[in-house]
């Protein structure tokens, strides 16, 4: 009877969640060439399936929210991040995010240390988002039910701006409330189904913009974005 148990496999076990979240840092981030250690902890350390409800929280692909919404793939939130960056580091930065979702992006951005503010149109988005942030140890972030093409004028100005859904042009108003000397905003720009990750940096009343890796996100929808 030896051959059946040598041909007996192990039990399908479940990958454990710490184990799935270091190899998403290694095989996703690291690998593509986000190697910044500080990004790369933060990465290690949020556990995304308290903010994703699947058993694919860690694959490397993007995942269904309510209301129609969806979570960015590991990945695309990390080059977000990356490229977001101020100048000094993320510790005390003020980060806007527009797009709360799962809550998922805002908790990286507190991980790093930064103060965060996110704006979210669907209130039971922001109300889950916001469980979520506490179960996982980040209640600092301030959560914002509203139009976040608007930006949110009381917090500027902000050393980064990362908005998560797609617009047909930077909203004004996220430019004004950049940091004069060095505030940076990433954004999805183009048309409803396809964009281009568009970085844009103020150095004074100067604006410097670089257009980068074609992505998909879901519309912003508001005063500044496209229509309902
Ligand atoms: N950053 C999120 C994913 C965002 S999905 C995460 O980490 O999970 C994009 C989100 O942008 C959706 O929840 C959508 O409702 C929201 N959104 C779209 N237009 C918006 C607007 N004008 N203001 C605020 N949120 C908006």
């Amino acid at each position: 009877m030896d051959w059946l148990r040598y041909h007996r496999r192990p039990r399908d076990q479940p990958e454990p969640m710490d184990q799935a979240r270091g190899r998403m840092v290694r095989e996703q981030i690291a690998s593509r060439g986000l190697t910044d250690p500080e990004l790369l902890r933060a990465f290690g350390a949020v556990s995304r399936h308290l903010f994703v409800d699947s058993e694919f929280a860690y694959a490397d692909e993007a995942l269904p929210l309510e209301a129609g919404q969806t979570i960015s793939q590991p990945y695309i939130v990390a080059l977000m991040t990356d490229a977001a960056r101020p100048p000094g580091g993320w510790k005390g930065a003020r980060a806007l995010e527009i797009g709360t979702g799962s809550g998922y992006q805002a908790a990286v951005l507190a991980e790093l240390g930064a103060t965060v503010i996110s704006v979210e149109r669907h209130r039971e988005l922001s109300e889950h988002a916001g469980r979520c942030l506490a179960d996982a140890g980040y209640d600092g972030v301030q959560l914002v039910v509203g139009d976040g093409t608007r930006g949110w004028p009381s917090g500027a100005p902000y050393d980064a701006v990362i908005v998560t859904a797609a617009g047909p042009s930077v909203p004004q108003p996220l430019l004004e409330q950049l940091k004069p000397d060095g505030g940076k905003l990433v954004m999805p720009v183009g048309s409803r189904v396809h964009q281009e990750l568009t970085v844009v940096e103020r150095r004074g009343s100067e604006l410097v913009s670089s257009r980068r890796d074609p992505v998909v996100f879901v519309p912003l929808i508001g005063e500044y974005g496209f229509g309902e």
